[in-house]
């Protein structure tokens, strides 16, 4: 491996060359299956025909001419992402991270606006993940991604997720925001309860907060409804979005109602390349696939088998699996031995996986995936979970 490349990542030595649905194929021709894609971003799989030839149309007309002009296709795209959900306004980025530091700034400007500058804290949840610039670190207040890096950003309570008594013994007069998601993906595939959602909604309408859902991961049809949120029938004043959104072009996105996004004027916020053509083509292309009639109920339904399956496993091989948890293809599978060994076994055995913290493994197969791809993926776990149940 190359000693150039900044050693930020405990990389594999793995690489491939191409892709093909869920699968992919090293330069030597070994297929594995996905279930990684991409840390939940590959949502259409690998080379999805029509996200292909959308991006080859597109990247022969046009790429990138900046937000000094209209992009037809970012409207679109805005129209299409707010006629499916609580959203009234959207504003455009390229990552997770810069997403939540974008509804971070709506909702200090917000309060600003409305003649409460003193309100710009943030409450968190412990176990979070919000990305890795300092302020989305300093919002996830997990003190071993922040070790070394100087001060944290100001302005962020960090509460016990899913205990409301903690949350609202947070709560001061400079509170602008809770930022939540609803399903952690890096904290180990914790779902929210929904009445732990409702409670949310129930206490930023009390207070005049504003509720920021990070649904970066959990978001786009991962947990079987477009948006995870929507399974407690409640909604955010804000959302971010990433991740499954682009379906591997790097993309973010900021959804907002008006009334949250009313101080977002003229110079308040922006993105050199958040918006451009080529992303927003991409986007609107896995729109189309994703509001198919008939494509999230699909989605729920091999979930289920999968989940089905899964607990079966768990209860057979319970000196390796405690347990499964999650929603939708976001799913955890929680370990007894160290899910890195585990994660190593199913590699070798030709699934690829990710691991979480609370030694979880995460299961983000693309969301096209069908039944026999569950029992591919069941049989390579039970062919990993048989080699420690004989060790023992
Ligand atoms: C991945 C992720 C992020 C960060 O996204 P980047 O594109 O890596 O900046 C933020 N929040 C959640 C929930 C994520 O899963």
């Amino acid at each position: 491996m190359s000693d150039v490349l900044m050693p930020t990542y405990a990389r594999a030595e793995l690489a491939f060359e191409r892709g093909e649905g869920p699968y992919l194929y090293t330069a030597g021709g070994r297929r594995y299956l996905d279930f990684a894609a991409g840390i939940a971003v590959n949502a259409l799989g690998h080379s999805h025909p029509h996200l292909v030839e959308t991006l080859q149309a597109q990247a022969g007309k046009l790429w990138h001419v900046s937000n000094l002009y209209t992009i037809p296709e970012g409207e679109r795209l805005a129209e299409r992402l707010a006629a499916n959900s609580f959203a009234e306004r959207v504003f455009f980025c390229n990552s997770g991270a810069e997403a939540v530091e974008g509804a971070l700034k709506i909702a200090r400007r917000y309060h600003y606006a409305a003649g409460h500058p003193e309100k710009t804290r943030v409450i968190s949840c412990s176990g979070a993940f919000h990305g890795r610039t300092l302020t989305t670190l300093s919002a996830a207040a997990n003190p071993k991604y922040l070790e070394g890096f100087g001060p944290a950003s100001e302005g962020f309570d960090n509460v016990a997720f899913g205990n409301m008594n903690e949350l609202r013994a947070a709560i001061t007069p400079e509170t602008a925001a809770i930022l939540v998601e609803p399903i952690q993906g890096e904290g180990g595939i914790r779902a929210a309860d929904l009445e732990y959602l409702r409670a949310l909604r129930a206490v930023c309408d009390e207070f005049d907060l504003l509720l920021i859902f990070d649904e970066i991961q959990c978001g786009m049809g991962r947990s079987g409804r477009l948006f995870a949120h929507q399974w407690a029938g409640i909604a955010p004043d804000v959302m971010a979005l990433a991740k499954g959104l682009g379906s591997g072009f790097p993309i973010g996105a900021i959804l907002a109602t008006a009334e949250a996004a009313s101080a977002m004027k003229p110079g308040t916020h922006g993105s050199t390349f958040g918006g451009n053509p080529l992303a927003m083509a991409v986007a609107n292309a896995v729109l189309d696939v994703m509001l198919e009639d008939g494509f999230l109920p699909e989605v729920e339904r091999v979930a289920r088998l999968l989940r089905d399956k899964l607990n079966e496993l768990a209860g057979r091989y319970p000196q390796v699996l405690a347990g499964v948890r999650g929603s939708g293809l976001m799913m955890g599978l929680v370990c007894v031995v160290p899910n890195t060994e585990v994660i190593a076994k199913l590699r070798d055995e030709g699934l690829l996986t990710v691991g979480a913290a609370e030694n979880v493994i995460r299961l983000l197969p693309p969301l096209i995936i069908e039944e026999s791809h569950v029992d591919e993926a069941v049989e390579a776990i039970e062919r990993a979970c048989a080699t420690w149940a004989k060790a023992a």
